[in-house]
């Protein structure tokens, strides 16, 4: 059997169909995996990597005092496998394989997943012929032609692959944990570290830097308007930028007639096509069309799994000569670019235009195969497609040509120049409309003719401090400094953005961001420089070679990383200060509207609150959404009223909630609780929020003194204000129970959150756990609960509502336990039951059931049940227990029968029916309780 595999389902699919034809081919579902059979080839698709590189055990805990984040430099790696399913599977196929292929991407990722692949499968066969397929494009012809040529797997590539995801790890983890221990991060807000990361960040900064530091100074350009044939034009002076502010001065007021030209000089010019795309330029061009670099590269991806493109992961601007460009150029003879592809033939060059990359892995990227509109689901992947395919015309075309004009000209003693284009032939341009070249046709002039000055013009204009970087900028710069690669720095920018160092785009660092680059700098300079990065780079560049072996690389990495800590542990208090101080602010909010301190952003366990840096003076605080819907994180508007930074929640994989002001929201959420005190009205809450009263309970804490002042009123109105705020806070305190316990009894479901559930509930009446637990559950459905949920809910409400009921009768917490969980938790049951049948069902003694029941009925104003002594009754339930088990003796003694004499007496069909014991059983147990007595 031939067990072909590739890097995804999707390609293995695709490769099944081009090897046998759709119809052929069986998918067979099994489990996480989907694999493809036909005769006697099966197709089986990874998952990308199927096993991750991490530490032997015993390096988990942060805290470790045996492992400190040192450690991790030279501790053992071991590979983990992350997909047991499709290791599984690939296995179990493995064993039975004559041939197995290798088809995963063409580059190192992809050969270091075939190198894992071919571990896996030697670990169950150590015989069977395995070799790898290569390809660049998923098309019928490139497949079957990468099986034919199949070679054995590069094992340096796949090794330089592999020390690259050990050195990341290595050094990832240990200056992550090491910042982050220093600056006493908790969990939620590590401080992290990274090889290519580091250095990266370091650039956003240094340009906000530069940013910072930028004085702009002032400078003038001077133009004139005038006119020829009808047409407005406008001239400028020949000087440019004028910097000083007299000079300008005076050859705006030297411009004035005669206006004269004083020379013509037209021109030629060719307007070269464009080179083919690498990834870098694939990036750029997908920035300008507004995608953003990971989601292009992501995009690309897919429109190369289905066979639309070439590789996208390409440093290469060179196309291969295997490419037949006239017949390539066919497949767009129909379809929606069927009108470009007749004008690219009518313009096409000899050969294409070339890029200064030349490499022999991939051909740059283009377009492998026609798509339509409707093959392609989603606008982006079109928009992308159609670039590609543009591109792709743009460089099989001819130049662009240009007539230039330049008519210079004098207005009395100052020089003025004007300048024109217009396009002779459009080559390129004529497919390719993303870099617009304006023409500007001018009339024709003539030496010595005079014009009219209609105007002129001093403008006063500032320079501009350098611009931050865009995503795609900053792809440029990492690949000009050998930062990240091809296929990693994207994903580096996206990690940046995701721990919070960077944000927007162009790109800004974050408070943190900065205290992170800052730190580093000042004491372990190596890691924010792209030196070193560039030289590990070079490194795994000499494994793939087979010029260097990669322990040789690893140790190196791991003696640069040693050193690093060495200037790192020697300056760790100063580090940790550094980045405390720093980060602090990244916190800070604003002033405090009461006391004018500053407001800070506080956590304590999952719960996040704004404060009052004054405190314990200064008591201020509003409430915020719990982490669980994401970190609190400061923004950079600031609330206009309270001049407070708005703040929003940020989670992984969601989007920003944005919580506005939170002294605004704080203000806004509490005006529904004010206005539940009768005759509360808004202005009245203006009037409180001046006075810094923004909640109920500082409303009551306030006392009727206070609030007559505010409001003017009579100190028993005021009282009786006071009193009824406290009547309101306990109606609010109950609502907030029912919440919690909605959201503890109630699974979430999509279109039902526990909010909704209670918000359904509140607006039914039900508006606490006491009035859940006397609802009818068939009354429950409206809020979108099943009938099991309801019933369930109802109950659990019942026990809620019991316990706290016993629990104030003076039941203790343990014992109570005791009785619920034999089904006596609901109070009134609980008297109504005999202590003996209590005594047995749980194992407490009769004396303090006795004293339980005595408080439980003279809070229910009922008469206490029957007392027993401790002695009376181990004496009556001895005998009995001899011939019968608990399931008899506790339904009797629950029934107060726990005495031989009782029982005698006792008619067996009528106990039976009243306590649910078989009648026989009882008759039995009657029989040996007459010996006994007797
Ligand atoms: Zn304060
Ligand atoms: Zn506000």
């Amino acid at each position: 059997m031939h067990l072909i595999i590739a890097e995804k389902n999707i390609v293995a699919e695709r490769i099944a169909a081009f090897l046998s034809g759709k119809e052929k081919v069986q998918a067979v579902k099994d489990g996480a995996a989907t694999h493809y059979i036909f005769d006697d080839t099966i197709i089986m698709g990874l998952r990308g990597h199927v096993v991750e590189v991490d530490f032997v055990d015993g390096y988990k805990n942060w805290r470790s005092a045996e492992h400190p984040p040192r450690s991790l430099i030279d501790a053992d790696i071991i590979k983990i496998p992350t997909e047991k399913k499709i290791v599984g599977l690939l296995q179990k196929f493995s064993r039975k394989a004559t041939r197995v292929t290798i088809a995963t991407d063409y580059d190192t990722e992809g050969e270091l997943i075939g190198k894992e692949a071919f571990e896996l499968i030697r670990a169950v066969n150590t015989k069977v012929v395995i070799d790898r397929a290569r390809f660049s494009a998923i098309t019928k012809e490139e497949i079957i032609k990468a099986l034919n040529e199949a070679t054995p797997l590069d094992f340096n590539l796949a090794s330089a692959g592999e020390s690259r995801q050990i050195i990341d790890l290595v050094w990832g983890a240990s200056l992550t944990r090491f910042l982050s221990i220093t600056a006493h991060r908790g969990a939620d807000s590590i401080l992290s570290v990274g090889r290519v990361q580091s250095p990266t960040l370091a650039m956003i900064v240094d340009r906000e830097r530069e940013i910072d530091a930028f004085v702009p100074t002032l400078y003038w350009i001077l133009t004139l308007a005038t006119k020829k044939d009808g047409a407005e034009l406008e001239a400028r002076h020949t000087h440019g930028r004028f910097t000083d502010a007299a000079e300008a001065k005076a050859a705006y007021d030297a411009t004035k007639n005669p206006l004269k030209v004083t020379e013509v000089i037209t021109g030629h010019k060719i307007d070269r096509a464009p080179t083919p795309l690498d990834t870098t330029a694939l990036i750029v061009g997908a920035s300008r069309l507004g995608i953003s670099a990971s989601y292009a590269m992501n995009r690309a991806e897919d429109l190369y799994m289905r066979g639309f493109i070439s590789y996208p992961r390409t440093d290469n601007t060179t196309y291969p000569k295997s490419l037949k460009i006239s017949d390539h150029l066919k497949i767009f003879a129909h379809g929606a670019f069927a009108g470009d592809a007749r004008y690219v033939k009518e313009h096409m060059r000899p050969v294409p235009t070339r890029g200064k990359k030349e490499t022999t892995d991939h051909p740059p990227i283009y377009p492998t195969s026609l798509a339509s509109r409707e093959d392609i689901a989603d606008d982006v992947s079109w928009k992308l497609y159609e670039f590609i395919v543009r591109r792709f015309f743009a460089t099989i075309c001819i130049d662009a040509e240009w007539e230039t004009m330049k008519v210079n000209m004098s207005a009395s003693t100052e020089p003025y120049t004007i300048t024109g284009g217009r396009i002779l032939e459009a080559g390129w341009r004529g497919v390719y409309p993303y870099s617009k070249a304006e023409e500007n046709i001018l009339p024709v002039f003539t030496v010595g003719e005079t014009l009219p000055l209609l105007s002129k013009n001093s403008e006063e204009k500032e320079t501009q401090p350098p611009a931050r970087y865009t995503q795609s900028r900053l792809i440029q710069r990492m690949e000009e400094l050998g930062l990240g690669t091809k296929s990693t720095r994207h994903e580096v920018i996206s990690k940046l953005a995701g721990r919070k160092y960077i944000e927007g785009n162009p790109m800004k660092p974050t408070i943190v961001g900065r205290a992170v680059t800052d730190s580093l700098e000042e004491f372990a300079g190596t890691i924010t420089e792209p030196t070193m990065t560039k030289t590990l780079e070079e490194h795994m560049g000499d494994i793939a070679a087979g010029t260097k072996p990669m322990e040789v690389v690893l140790s190196e990495s791991r003696k640069m990383l040693a050193g690093i800590f060495e200037d790192l542990e020697k300056n760790q208090d100063a580090i940790g200060r550094g980045l405390m101080e720093r980060t602090r602010e990244e916190q800070i909010i604003g002033p405090c509207p009461v006391c004018g301190r500053s407001l800070q952003i506080k956590r304590v366990g999952s719960s996040q609150f704004i404060g009052c840096s004054g405190y314990p003076d200064c008591t201020f605080n509003a409430g915020l959404p719990p982490a669980t819907w994401g970190n609190a994180v400061k923004m950079d508007e600031v609330c206009e009223e309270h001049k407070l930074h708005h703040v929003q929640l940020l989670r992984k994989g969601a989007p920003a909630w944005k919580l506005g002001c939170p002294l605004c929201s704080h203000i806004k959420s509490n005006t529904d609780a004010f206005m539940l005190i009768p005759g509360m009205t808004e202005s009245g809450i203006k009037k409180l929020n001046a006075a810094h009263i923004y909640t109920i309970s500082e409303f009551i804490a306030m006392g009727p003194v206070e609030l007559s002042k505010i409001f003017g009123l009579t100190r028993p109105v005021a009282e009786k204000y006071i009193s009824d705020a406290q009547g309101v806070l306990g109606l609010l305190k109950k609502r907030t129970e029912m919440k919690k316990f909605i959201s503890a009894h109630v699974v979430p479901r999509r279109g039902r959150g526990h909010s909704k559930v209670s918000a359904a509930l509140i607006s039914m009446g039900v508006t606490d756990i006491t009035a859940l637990s006397k609802a009818h559950p068939a009354d429950l459905l409206e809020a979108k609960l099943s009938e099991a949920e309801a019933e369930s809910l109802v109950t659990e409400a019942k026990n809620l509502v019991n316990s706290a009921k016993m629990k104030e009768y003076g039941v203790p917490t343990i014992t109570l336990k005791k009785y619920v969980s034999a089904g006596l938790g609901d109070p009134e049951k609980f008297i109504a039951v005999h202590p003996a049948g209590v005594s047995l069902a749980t194992g407490v003694s009769v004396t303090t059931i006795c004293n339980h029941q005595k408080r439980v009925a003279e809070n229910l104003c009922r008469p206490g049940p029957e007392k027993i002594s401790k002695a009376a009754f181990d004496e009556g339930i001895a005998p009995l227990r001899e011939k019968a088990g608990p399931d008899v003796l506790i339904p009797l003694a629950l029934a107060g029968i726990y005495r031989p004499a009782q029982l005698v007496k006792a008619d067996a069909k009528t106990l039976a029916k009243v306590t649910g014991v078989d009648a026989k059983q009882i008759a039995e147990l009657q029989k040996h309780a007459k010996k006994v007595s007797e």
